[in-house]
């Protein structure tokens, strides 16, 4: 499981555990915008990112969350069926786990859902944290329709690490944009949530690397600190000497500022830039982070 075609992948945790089921639907009607639809081929997530959104979504206990994964064994046969009888729509591939985490090194889910795509000429939109999404390039760049990205949320890997402990470095997700941008495909950043610029980065020098490396669009949400991310991520940021930096990702005034010089940065250089507002229809501030 370490190396995959030439790729790093993880291997799993011992304590890790991987269940397998079957579905009976594949999409989900999606309400963010610009997306019709959601494709989401596991339950779970191997990251574990101390903010993860899903847990709230899912109802699940937030300490179980990263201990487990749920692969749809059958998504892809279901979603075959659902592209002959729905509208034709974009299609988020993913919006509640990360389409290539280690597993999908062993099952392809992800990759037999692409090729139901490809063949039925939908859009679709691929978002992770994981190199691995380099292992589909051969069918990204036979799409019409598509458009790339990964989550990097800071430049500043000793931050990524203490939030994202278990997902790949800050450095080969850019290794991964520069190899898909090099392919001729349309890339974009997840620069969500929006960590504080730790480890001496700052907007200008954030706007130059994704410049660097051809990204051609950046959205951003702020971190919601509800519903149990702040005490995980409290939790992480103890005894940590970028702790105290690291704690504004909640600081509402100094985000927004921040976002604002990261938006006119990223705009001056030709990217485009979605915030919150544009990118999620609805979303509340969190209240403030204390450490
Ligand atoms: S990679 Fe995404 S889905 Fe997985 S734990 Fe992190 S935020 Fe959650």
């Amino acid at each position: 499981m370490d190396d995959l075609m030439g790729i790093h992948v993880p291997p799993p945790r011992e304590d890790f555990a991987i269940r397998e089921v079957f579905v009976d639907h594949a999409l989900r009607k999606d309400p963010l915008p610009h997306i019709d639809y959601s494709f989401n081929p596991y339950v779970g997530c191997f990251h574990q990112c101390a903010f993860c959104y899903v847990p709230r979504l899912m109802q699940t206990d937030r300490a179980a969350w990263g201990r487990s994964v749920v692969v749809k064994r059958n998504a892809a046969s279901v979603l075959a069926r659902e592209v002959r009888k729905l509208p034709r729509g974009l299609v988020a591939i993913s919006t509640a786990t990360d389409p290539y985490q280690f597993v999908e090194g062993m099952y392809r889910i992800t990759r037999h859902a692409l090729e139901v795509l490809l063949r039925a000429g939908w859009p679709v939109s691929v978002l992770s944290r994981s190199g691995l999404m380099l292992r589909d390039v051969d069918l990204f760049v036979q799409f019409k329709e598509i458009e790339v990205g990964m989550s990097v949320p800071t430049l500043d890997d000793n931050a990524r690490k203490l939030l994202e402990p278990w997902a790949p470095s800050i450095e080969s997700r850019l290794r991964c944009l520069r190899e898909l941008a090099d392919a001729g495909l349309t890339t974009f950043v997840g620069f969500a949530p929006a960590y504080p610029p730790t480890g001496g980065w700052t907007a200008g020098a954030i706007a130059d690397i994704f410049e660097s490396i051809d990204v051609r669009k950046v959205f951003t949400r702020p971190l919601d600190a509800r519903w149990g991310v702040r005490e995980s991520m409290l939790a992480r940021l103890e005894d940590s000497a970028v702790s105290r930096d690291l704690a504004r990702i909640s600081d509402r005034g100094y985000m927004a500022g921040f976002i604002d010089e990261l938006a006119a940065e990223c705009k001056a250089r030709g990217i485009e830039f979605r915030n919150a507002e544009e990118f999620r229809i609805g979303v509340r501030m969190a209240p403030s982070l204390k450490v």
